[in-house]
């Protein structure tokens, strides 16, 4: 009698990226998902108001304080944590949905919801792969926010006192990626997560 082989069905992999404001993971991030069709992304949750020229449930759910709060309580979320006063989370149902049809997803998050994500590893339900993005110097860093004109000198200090101390959490990665040209990040990146998911 022949045995019956029973051949697990591959898990796909959750990549995660963060780094400070300024590092360029949001492009990276659109760069390569540009790229790479066949990734899937998983749009957070936020009660944060929604910015011009952002789709509602394109990078983000946007939802109310409350209705944010109700998920904490039944549980909804991956992890979530509070960021510039505003709250934001990953939907555990849709990832882990899309890992167990073995769909790799990637999203971008900040280093309080790594911390959870790294306590929780073997219950994500697939393989997860952390990249922390950096710009490649402080100089460099503070000359992004500049150029990006869109601040007041009191936010753009905040927003560089952050970083500075974002940037004391690079051991919380797998992989420390430096942006110091997007064209061969977003190259460096897609190579990256095309090794995670053969
Ligand atoms: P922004 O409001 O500028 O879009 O995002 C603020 C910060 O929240 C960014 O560092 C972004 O990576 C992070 N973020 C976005 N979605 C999530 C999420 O689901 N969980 C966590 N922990 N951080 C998130």
């Amino acid at each position: 009698m022949r045995k019956a082989r029973h051949v697990a069905a591959r898990r796909g992999c959750f990549f995660v990226v963060a780094g400070p404001s300024g590092s360029g993971k949001t492009t990276l991030l659109a760069e390569v998902r540009r790229r790479t069709p066949d990734l899937s992304y998983s749009p957070s949750y936020t009660c944060r108001a929604l910015r011009p020229g952002e789709t509602p449930s394109q990078n983000y759910h946007f939802i109310s304080r409350t209705d944010f709060e109700q998920m904490i309580e039944r549980d909804e979320f991956l992890e979530w944590a509070i960021y510039n006063g505003n709250y934001y989370g990953t939907s555990r149902h849709h990832v882990q949905s899309l890992l167990r049809q073995g769909k790799n997803v990637i999203k971008e998050i900040e280093v309080q919801g790594m911390k959870q994500l790294n306590k929780k590893r073997r219950a994500i339900g697939g393989e997860l792969v952390s990249i922390f993005i950096l710009p490649p110097s402080l100089t460099e860093l503070k000359r992004r926010l500049n150029d990006r004109g869109t601040e007041s000198q009191a936010k753009l200090r905040q927003r560089l006192k952050t970083a500075q101390a974002e940037l004391k959490s690079v051991e919380l990665f797998d992989y420390l990626l430096i942006n110091r040209d997007q064209a061969q990040a977003s190259e460096a990146l897609a190579r990256l997560i095309s090794w995670h998911s053969t």
